[in-house]
């Protein structure tokens, strides 16, 4: 275990529970394999979307807060998030986009690679990126191809990267705008998905505001708990103040702050989503852990209700 295998999960703040579901299971093509609430703010929903049995590397997740102001990303926030595909793929998920008038969609090349790039209805941006296959991209975006960071000063966290996390520099391109991006490759043997971490360092240092569109963590791979255990030492012996591990029912999580900014999170690939409903009905039952379902009846009554599309 000389490299993080890559990518777990993505958590992003969204607006109107109704309206992602919409759009992520519709236009996106994604399942719902959990359909729980926020273990931090039980009034709130938490909704996780991945491949059909959500495996790790292809779940994005949110927290609908109704209420929630439009945020923008900046420096020391996560900015976008990208799945890969195959090229039989790329062109079915632009065309599937288009159907569903998803708005903002636009292809561009980025290291040699095809980028459809879209916005989700609250102003996230999602990238959809084309892989010759050899990664094992399918032909449905599922897996995630990357995250990109935006940072003012990238060298900090680069440095988190290749001397902590095992991954290598990979390449530097200057955007369209002006912008910088520098790309890490997880070393891992078994890196499949999700391997890439960008660093884009903006033109214009305009703050972000965290709110609905923003992404609020990124969660890397641990396949055991002892690995999870031995990565949080890792980092507390590279000076970053890492979180107990917490239960979060479907992963164990220990987190901290990269030295850019962003939140990030170590969480365990086992036991998975298939722990309290069979694969077969994932996502369409609300799911409470233990310690919130004696107050079921109360949680549901302030949850807005929802209808998960077909
Ligand atoms: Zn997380």
């Amino acid at each position: 275990m000389n490299a993080i295998a890559g990518l777990h999960h993505v958590t992003a703040i969204c607006g109107a529970p109704q309206t992602n579901l919409d759009f992520y299971v519709r236009a996106l093509g994604q399942r719902l394999v959990k359909r729980t609430v926020n273990f931090d703010d039980p009034g709130t929903y938490h909704f996780y979307y991945g491949d059909h049995v959500g495996t790790p590397g292809t779940i994005l997740t949110f927290f609908p807060f109704a209420n929630a102001g439009a945020g923008r990303p900046g420096p020391g926030m996560a900015c976008a998030v990208a799945y890969e595909v195959s090229p039989a793929g790329f062109d079915a998920a632009a065309a599937r986009l288009a159907a569903h008038h998803a708005p903002g969609a636009a292809v561009g090349e980025r290291f040699g690679q095809r980028v459809l790039s879209l916005v989700d209805p609250d102003g996230m941006t999602v990238e959809i990126v084309e892989t010759g296959g050899a990664g094992g991209a399918g032909d449905v975006p599922h897996f995630f191809h990357s995250v990109t960071l935006c940072l003012a000063a990238p060298e900090p966290t680069a440095r988190l990267l290749t001397d902590v996390f095992g991954y290598r520099a990979a390449g530097e391109a200057t955007e369209a705008d002006g912008a910088t991006r520098l790309r890490f490759v997880s070393g891992a043997e078994d890196a499949e998905h999700g391997a890439v971490v960008d660093l884009e360092v903006p033109v214009t240092r305009r703050s972000g505001v965290s709110g609905a569109g923003t992404i609020h963590h990124v969660a890397f791979r641990a396949g055991t708990d002892a690995e999870q255990v031995e990565w949080q030492q890792r980092i507390a012996a590279a000076g970053f103040d890492v979180t107990p591990v917490i239960d979060r029912q479907y992963f164990n999580a220990v987190y901290f702050r990269e030295p850019g900014g962003v939140l990030f999170e170590i969480a365990t690939d086992p036991p998975g989503f298939a722990t309290d409903e069979p694969v077969e009905t994932l996502g369409e039952a609300l799911k409470l852990p233990a310690q919130y379902e004696p107050h079921r009846a109360r949680i549901e009554a302030v949850l807005p209700p929802v209808t998960v599309p077909a």
